[in-house]
This record gives structure tokens, C-alpha cells and sequence, in this order.
């Protein structure tokens, strides 16, 4: 442990001064980074974990793996690094994932301007200097032009407020906080809170080893099958011949990524139900998010969405034994209105004699006991919890921070109501503050490290042309504010996003605001960023040096 206050320097001391402070040194962080200091910018990431990585340095439960391919599922801004780079699996494991996150750290040369073990707590934009500074929990400070958060969208874990978590006798593990050393479940009984993407992923490994596993549901899940396995080296190869390419036919995808099964330009009703099952059952076979792009009508439409939902109930109710399991299985919101879950063996694991699930959407978790679980009375006992609750996902990060813009404006008051910004990345009252992949942006629905690499790119030219052009700072105007705000919640409206209780609304999260966050369709997004700074930078406020 080191000292809290081991680097605290009276202010009357210079404070380090870079051009960039990054927050987090997860895959937002690197790049940020390397493009920094390719364009001759001083840089410094400052990272609470001990290793670089962010998500797949915190999430490493058993069976975590990226669920979009991983041809895709990387950076594609280095030719030269997307040749070399190999991956062993369809969708790689979060092993090689965080493998993947080191070597761009040392292929790039970037851990000297990383700092390990330092968790930022807050910032405060200095009027008159225009500048940033920034604290960090042991005391330590910078001074920044530019602040950029690549804290992450899905950062901060929801541990439920459970009355008696503490009491509980056994180990108590977070799926988003998963210990460094592995974790034997061998004979134990083991209790899963949670049946998102991250439990569907843990449970069928956990009920490998758990003598026996009880998964408490509030909400069933959809899950397709990835059909993950060993990369095939012709398909590799394929990719690898034109990869710029393959990466540009993803950029006009609405999640950026799918090329490889582009979604049809035909409705769910403009076939017979026996073509419509056959298309459904093809993308099944194939596996993945395919799915959702059968037709084009499946998020816009509830009725259509409602004949993909019934294909998935169909494939539960054939896959899982017991009639009354497979039925509490079966979800009845929209499919695709919580984020798809892409699984390995997830309805099957429920088949298993040491595997029980109980419904807790009518009668929640009571609390836990040093036993186990109380839920309808009835005791659950277990050795060993898993909480697979998810995140306060969006503005979790950013909340717990001491942000503090113009006139002190705090970023708890100015978000009361909801995330508000301009573009998804930069807020009224916070000048030369940036936020990547955060609430407001299309990051949520899409591959992130598209996202990640748009968004860096976009910061990378408009620091650039802040300097081309003499200018000190830039700032959303609130009008431009509210009519982003106002375009996103508009285009939610037109899709199925707003009828069932997402993280995408924060409805996770016990009194969190329920505001829409991620914008749905990545190329119309990115065609809008480039468009303002095209046009000088449209709807932002800049101050002349
Ligand atoms: P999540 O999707 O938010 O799932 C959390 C689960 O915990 C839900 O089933 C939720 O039920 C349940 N839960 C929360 N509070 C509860 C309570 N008080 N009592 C009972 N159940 C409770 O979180 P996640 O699975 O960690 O996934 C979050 C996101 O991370 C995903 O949507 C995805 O974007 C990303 N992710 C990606 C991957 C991947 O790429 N492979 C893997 C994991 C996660 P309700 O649904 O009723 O709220």
C-alpha cells in the first residue's frame, strides 16, 4: 500500500503538465495515446488497475470472451500490427484478449507514459489558465490542456444493495472484479446473481466445476450461439488479403461491425413463415448478432421483433429438458431491447442435474445470510456468490469523479436529470473535456474498439485543428446540447429501445434517471462528427489562444 499522500506537492510547486491526462489504460487508452504522440502531443495515462487492459483486465470470470468476432474485434488503425497479430479462436478469451492490450502497449511504446495503481478522483478546469487539473486519490496532480476519460462505458459494477451481502460466509466474487488468481469452485455449491451477458458466459463453465449451481434470474436473457471455436486459417488469410477493406465495408454497418453477415433489406413479413424460419435457422447456424439482421424491420417493429423472439423461445423450449425450466427461460420483452447475449453451451447448462434456476422477478432476493440466498421465503444455501450484476453502465465512471468545469460547475449537478452532451463527447460548461465511447455516442451498440478508434481519431483532428488555427479551447454550446440529447432520444423512439428496462436507460440502477444513452447507427453518427468539424466545428464554442 503506498502512503495516500506520497506525491503530494504544495501547489505552490509547478504541477507535471502534459498536453493530454487520459484517464484508464484500457484499449480507449492506448490508442488515445499512441495517436497523441504520433501527432508530437506530451500524453499521460493515468490507470487504477495494475496492469493495462481495462475490461479485459477487470473481467476475467471463467468462460469471459469478446462476443464479436475477433477478426473484427480489434484495432484496425495499424496495418502492420492487424497482419501480425493472430488470433486463435472465432472470439477470443479474455486471456489472449488482455494479451492482445499488452502487446499494442509495448509493440507502441507507450507503458512510459502509463501510470499503474492511480485512480484520478477528480478535475477541476482552471478559468484562467485554461487548463485542467487533475487529482489523483495518493495525492498526485497534473495539469492538462486536454482531459480525455477512456474510463469506459462498463466500468463501474452494480453490486446490488442486498441486506446481508456482508454476512455471507463464503467468497462473494463480482464477474467485473474477478480475482487475479484463479478461482476453484471444485465441490462447491455456488450461487450466480445475474443472467446477462456476463452470467450467460460464467454459467456453463461455473456448472462444470460447482458441485452444485444455483442462478437466480430476475430477467431471462436471449442468447445466441457463437459457435466460438479454433480460427479457421483460410478464413484468416481471406481477411487478412484485404483487411483495410474488410474494415471499411464494417464502417457502413449500424454496429460497425457485420460485414461478414450483412443484415437484409427486406421486411419479416414480405416472406412466408416458412421462408422466414428457414432465414432465421440459416443465421442461427452461423451464430453471433447475424441474427438481428434477418430482416430489417426486427428493431423498428414490434411485431416483427416479436416472430425473432418467438424463433429464440422455440430453440429454449427445444433445447432445455424440463418443461417448467425452459419456460422460465423463455423472455418475454422484445429481443435485441437488452443487449443480445451471445452464449457457449448457456441453455444447455440448465439441463445438467447439479444446475438450478430460480426465478426471482416476483419475489426478489430478500437478503443473504451467512447460508446463502433468501428469496420467497425459501433459503438457497451456498457456499460461494457470484454477482453477475452488471455495471452502472455510461455515467457510473464519470459520476463518481469530482468534475468540476467553468464557474465550478459540478458534473453531479449538470447530470441530474441525465446525461447531457453534444456529439457524445464533450459537455457545456466542460471545455476541452473529452469522453470516449460514453452516453450520447453509438458506442454501446456498436464494436467498441470502432468506436474507440472514431472517437480518438476525431479528439486526435480537432486538437490539430484547435492548433492549425490558433484556438485555446472548445466547448458544446448548450443549444447544440440539447438538440443532440433531443436527436437521440428521437431516433430511440423510432426502434424498439424503449420498451423493457436496459442498461441502455439506466434502469439497472436503483433512482438512476431512465434516459435513453447509447444513439443507435454508427455510420450516420460518424457522418455527423466528421460533417461538424468539416464545418468548423458547428455547434461547439472555441476561444482564441
Ligand atoms: P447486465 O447485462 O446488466 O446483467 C446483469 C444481470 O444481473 C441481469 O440479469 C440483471 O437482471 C441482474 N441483476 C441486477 N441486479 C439484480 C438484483 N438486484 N437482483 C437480481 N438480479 C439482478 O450485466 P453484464 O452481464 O455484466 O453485461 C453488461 C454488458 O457488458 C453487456 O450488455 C455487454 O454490453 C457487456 N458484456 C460483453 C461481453 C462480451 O463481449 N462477451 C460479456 C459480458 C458483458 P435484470 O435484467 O432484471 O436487470
Amino acid at each position: 500500500m503506498t502512503s495516500p499522500n506520497r506525491h503530494y506537492r504544495p501547489l505552490s510547486q509547478p504541477l507535471p503538465a502534459v498536453d493530454l491526462l487520459i484517464v484508464g489504460a484500457g484499449l480507449a487508452g492506448l490508442y488515445m495515446l499512441h495517436k497523441a504522440r504520433s501527432q508530437g502531443l506530451t500524453a499521460h495515462v493515468v490507470e487504477a488497475a495494475a496492469g493495462v487492459g481495462g475490461t479485459w483486465y477487470f473481467n476475467r470470470y471463467p468462460g469471459a470472451r469478446v462476443d464479436i468476432q475477433s477478426l473484427e474485434y480489434s484495432f484496425g488503425f495499424d496495418e502492420a500490427l492487424q497482419q501480425d497479430w493472430h488470433w486463435s479462436e472465432r472470439y477470443a478469451g479474455q486471456p489472449e484478449l488482455l494479451r492482445y492490450a499488452n502487446h499494442v502497449a509495448d509493440r507502441f511504446g507507450l507503458r512510459d507514459a502509463i501510470q499503474l495503481e492511480t485512480r484520478i478522483v477528480g478535475a477541476a478546469f482552471d478559468e484562467a489558465a485554461r487548463r485542467w487539473v487533475v487529482r489523483a486519490e495518493d495525492g498526485q496532480a497534473w495539469s492538462a490542456r486536454f482531459l480525455v476519460l477512456a474510463s469506459g462505458p462498463l466500468s463501474t459494477p452494480n453490486t446490488p444493495d442486498f441486506p446481508g451481502l456482508d454476512t455471507f460466509s463464503g467468497p462473494v466474487h463480482h464477474t467485473a472484479r474477478w480475482p487475479q488468481q484463479e478461482v476453484d469452485f471444485s465441490g462447491l455449491r455456488v450461487a450466480v446473481v445475474g443472467t446477462g451477458s456476463s452470467a450467460v458466459q460464467a454459467i456453463p463453465v461455473i456448472a462444470r466445476q460447482a458441485s452444485e449451481l444455483t442462478v437466480f434470474q430476475r430477467t431471462a436473457s436471449y442468447a445466441v450461439p457463437a459457435h466460438n471455436g479454433p480460427l479457421d486459417p483460410v478464413f484468416e488469410a481471406g481477411i487478412k488479403a484485404d483487411y483495410a477493406g474488410f474494415r471499411e465495408r464494417n464502417q457502413r454497418m449500424m454496429g460497425g461491425f457485420g460485414s461478414l453477415m450483412p443484415p437484409n433489406a427486406f421486411s419479416a413479413f414480405s416472406v412466408t413463415p416458412e421462408q422466414r424460419d428457414a432465414m432465421f435457422e440459416a443465421r442461427w447456424r452461423i451464430g453471433g448478432f447475424g441474427l438481428l439482421g434477418t430482416f430489417n424491420d426486427l428493431i423498428v417493429n414490434p411485431a416483427a421483433n416479436d416472430l425473432a423472439a418467438e424463433f429464440v423461445r422455440r430453440k429454449i423450449r427445444d433445447t432445455v429438458h424440463d418443461p417448467e425450466t425452459a419456460r422460465t427461460l423463455c423472455p418475454s420483452h422484445p429481443i435485441g431491447c437488452k443487449r443480445l447475449c451471445v452464449d457457449t453451451g448457456y441453455y444447455e447448462a440448465f439441463n445438467r442435474p447439479n444446475v438450478h434456476l430460480v426465478d426471482v422477478s416476483q419475489q426478489p432476493i430478500e437478503r443473504i445470510t451467512a447460508e446463502g440466498l433468501v428469496s420467497g421465503g425459501r433459503l438457497h444455501r451456498a457456499d460461494a456468490l457470484v454477482l453477475a450484476t452488471g455495471f452502472d453502465a455510461m455515467t457510473g465512471t464519470l459520476l463518481r469523479l469530482d468534475l468540476r468545469g467553468r464557474g465550478g460547475l459540478r458534473i453531479q449537478d449538470k447530470w441530474r436529470a441525465g446525461p447531457l452532451n453534444y456529439l457524445g463527447l464533450m459537455v457545456a460548461g466542460f471545455p476541452n473535456l473529452f469522453n470516449i465511447a460514453g452516453p450520447g455516442s453509438s458506442s454501446a451498440f456498436t464494436n467498441v474498439i470502432v468506436s474507440i478508434e472514431h472517437h480518438v481519431n476525431w479528439i486526435a483532428r480537432c486538437i490539430a485543428d484547435l492548433d492549425a488555427s490558433g484556438q485555446a479551447t472548445i466547448e458544446a454550446t448548450e443549444a447544440a446540447e440539447a438538440d443532440w440529447v433531443a436527436h437521440v432520444n428521437a431516433v430511440a423512439s423510432r426502434t424498439i429501445y424503449l420498451t423493457c428496462n436496459s442498461w441502455y436507460l439506466g434502469a439497472n440502477i436503483p433512482g438512476k434517471p431512465r434516459m435513453f444513452m447509447p444513439l443507435f447507427g454508427y455510420p450516420a453518427y460518424a457522418q455527423r462528427c466528421a460533417e461538424v468539424a468539416a464545418n468548423g466545428y458547428a455547434g461547439f464554442k472555441l476561444t482564441p489562444a
